[in-house]
């Protein structure tokens, strides 16, 4: 069906509803568009205000509507507590999922229940991070439709390529309270490489590093374009390293050299003034050798403070080394390493992606690790949002369609029969993707089964974080073993996940939308990947501990029922040895042997199986007779 939009300005009717693309950033945000005529994306400057958005709310303490951008940034310093910033890394999270950085924050995050989503406290009001950024985004959306005298409903919006469930689920919800239909979610490195023009032409084969350093985040991103595909191979980084870092460590250093007064880093006020004073130093020194300021105290007495070039590199070092060993463990995980040294000759192309790479030690490092020149001719602010303009252009179906592939960061599956994971969708799969797998009961007649899902790399289900739970009910009464149990996983284009079972025999059918309450930081994929890589081996002796004892209570169920079904066919004498042996079974399913517990279970095998013949022989008998065999 063709949508049809009136332009307000010019009361022509327009066929094509225009679709922006939306750079939603932790420090920064920016809407840009494809010019219908010249076809080149392009950053929407309304005003000549400027294209890029500060990623601020500001709450008068008048009630009035809230300041969006640059002109609440300037209450960043005059009223922190109303001053809402970095409200991405809120968003999807909860406190407990924060953690120690919750202090951090100039203004109050509220721990109402640990498992909830975090609140921000303004005044006595408590705002969603999906309220605060559709504030943002509206103010986007405003500004797109004041320049482009158009109406605009629908966006593109990018995320992170590590975002998880939680956190694209809550950044679609945000565009929705902003009165946007958000027609996909992209990953902002897959569209930092379509605004570099890579992934347009189906004939290339290329693999390029997406760096991105922006104000309080890092990630790097090995993506591989083939065949029109374009696939994130790995994707690492740290959610809380970014240009943040350089401004306080530039006003550490000005206050442990004693150039200024420790004040400085207590009183909110100045603590802000100094941040400002920081960020404008590392600025300067992208261009300039030698930087000198004044900064004022709360009696007045001023303060110069001065940074060399030299100075600034040498405080910024151990930053930059930390964003390189990330993209040396991206290449490992994207297989590209020869004799165990990052292969970076098979990198065509290193794209800089966030205001953070115009810092020259960065751009010298990354150039320097990944043995090319790093490219930066496009805006490094603008590159995701110019991205993200085409992806919008390409679903609004002026360009030939170009299938964009992402990865899921980490394992999907369900919980099996002793609490292990059963791996569905493994981690690094591409998506969109669909995966499923047969199951069955453990008992006779059961009616229910509970099916929780997990994210993670860990082999139990303990270790790992659990997504949500469902129940299949209805299931025909049935001997345990015989239903059939069909659980299918489908991972949408924008990585949300539904979970589907459906028992084939009777047809009974249940499905959810796997929607988390609370998403995990990329800390914790991190955290959980390292985990599973060093609690390997532990995880291997638990894994196989537990398959023992479901055997071993599998093995007492069917014994028992064996029992009770055939007494009249068994000596007593079979009948307490079997017994005997059963309860020596059971005692060793108190304790952690292994050993022991194979052992009891070949020998409860052992006595029974005799006795399980002779029955068998018997009903077939039974059943043979009287019939003929022709
Ligand atoms: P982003 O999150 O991508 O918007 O990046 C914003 C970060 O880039 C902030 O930390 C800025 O201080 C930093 N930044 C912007 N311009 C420059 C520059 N010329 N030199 C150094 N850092 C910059």
């Amino acid at each position: 069906m063709a949508k049809v939009a009136i332009n307000l300005a010019t009361g022509a009717i327009q066929q094509d509803e225009l679709i922006v693309g939306i750079d939603l950033g932790t420090t920064n945000s920016l809407v840009a568009y494809v010019h219908p005529e010249t076809r080149q994306p392009a950053a929407i400057n309304d005003l000549g205000r400027g294209a890029i958005v500060p990623s601020v709310v500001h709450f008068p303490v008048d009630g009035s509507s809230p300041l969006i951008g640059t002109e609440a940034k300037d209450f960043l310093l005059s009223d922190p507590a109303n001053t809402i910033y970095s409200v991405k890394r809120l968003l999807g999270k909860s406190y407990r999922d924060l953690g120690q950085h919750a202090g951090q924050l100039g203004y109050k995050v509220i721990d109402d229940d640990s498992e909830r989503l975090v609140k921000v406290r303004v005044g006595e009001r408590f705002y969603s991070p999906i309220e605060l950024s559709a504030d943002i985004l509206r103010e986007l959306r405003q500004r797109a439709e004041h320049a482009l005298k158009t109406p605009v409903r629908r966006a593109v919006i990018t995320v992170p390529a590590y975002f998880n469930d939680s956190q694209r689920q809550a950044t679609r919800d945000a565009g929705r309270l902003a009165g946007l239909e958000v027609l996909r979610i992209v990953n902002e490195p897959t569209a930092a490489a379509l605004a570099y023009g890579i992934g347009l032409d189906p004939a290339e084969e290329k693999t390029v590093a997406v760096y991105d350093l922006g104000g309080g985040t890092f990630d790097i991103s090995i993506l591989r374009l083939h065949q029109g595909i374009f696939e994130v191979l790995s994707t690492h980084g740290d959610t809380w390293l970014g240009g943040d870092d350089m401004d306080r460590a530039i006003g550490e250093h000005w206050v442990t050299q004693a150039a200024l007064p420790p004040s400085f880093r207590l009183v909110p006020g100045q603590r802000q003034q100094l941040r400002l004073a920081a960020e404008m130093a590392k600025r300067y020194l992208s261009q300039h050798d030698d930087f000198t300021t004044q900064l004022v105290d709360g009696e007045e007495n001023v303060f110069a403070v001065t940074l060399t070039k030299a100075e600034f590199n040498g405080l910024i070092a151990p930053l930059v080394a930390r964003t390189i060993d990330a993209c040396r463990l991206a290449l490992s995980d994207a297989k590209l390493t020869t004799d165990g040294q990052p292969a970076t000759a098979k990198i065509d192309a290193v794209l800089l992606v966030g205001g953070s790479t115009r810092v020259p030690l960065v751009y010298d490092e990354v150039s320097k690790f990944f043995d090319q020149p790093a490219n930066r001719s496009l805006d490094p602010d603008e590159v995701v949002a110019l991205g993200a303009a085409i992806q919008a252009d390409i679903l609004a179906g002026n360009r030939r369609d170009v299938l964009l592939l992402d990865v899921t960061p980490l394992t999907l599956g369900i919980e099996t029969l002793g609490g292990l994971l059963d791996a569905i969708i493994p981690r690094n799969s591409k998506i969109p993707t669909k995966a499923g797998r047969q199951y069955t009961t453990s008992v006779d007649g059961q009616v229910n089964l509970k099916i929780g899902v997990y994210q993670g790399e860990r082999d139990l289900v303990s270790e790992n974080r659990k997504l949500g739970e469902f129940v299949l009910s209805g299931i025909p009464a049935m001997p345990a073993g015989l239903p059939k149990i069909d659980v299918n996983f489908f991972l949408n284009a924008d990585g949300i996940l539904r979970v589907e079972a459906v028992e084939l025999r009777s047809d009974t059918r249940q499905q959810v939308e796997i929607k988390p309450q609370y998403g995990l930081t990329d800390e914790q994929v991190e955290q959980m990947l390292l985990d599973s890589l060093t609690n390997a081996r532990q995880d291997v002796a638990a894994r196989l501990l537990i398959e023992a004892r479901t055997a071993a209570e599998q093995l007492l169920y069917q014994v028992g029922r064996f029992l009770k079904k055939n007494a009249a066919h068994l000596e007593e004498t079979e009948v307490n040895a079997t017994n005997e042996q059963a309860d020596q079974l059971r005692q060793a399913l108190a304790g952690n042997d292994r050993d022991l517990l194979l052992k009891h279970m070949d020998e409860l095998d052992e006595l029974t199986r005799p006795f399980a013949e002779r029955v068998m022989n018997l009903s077939i008998k039974q059943a043979m007779s009287g019939k003929q065999i022709s």
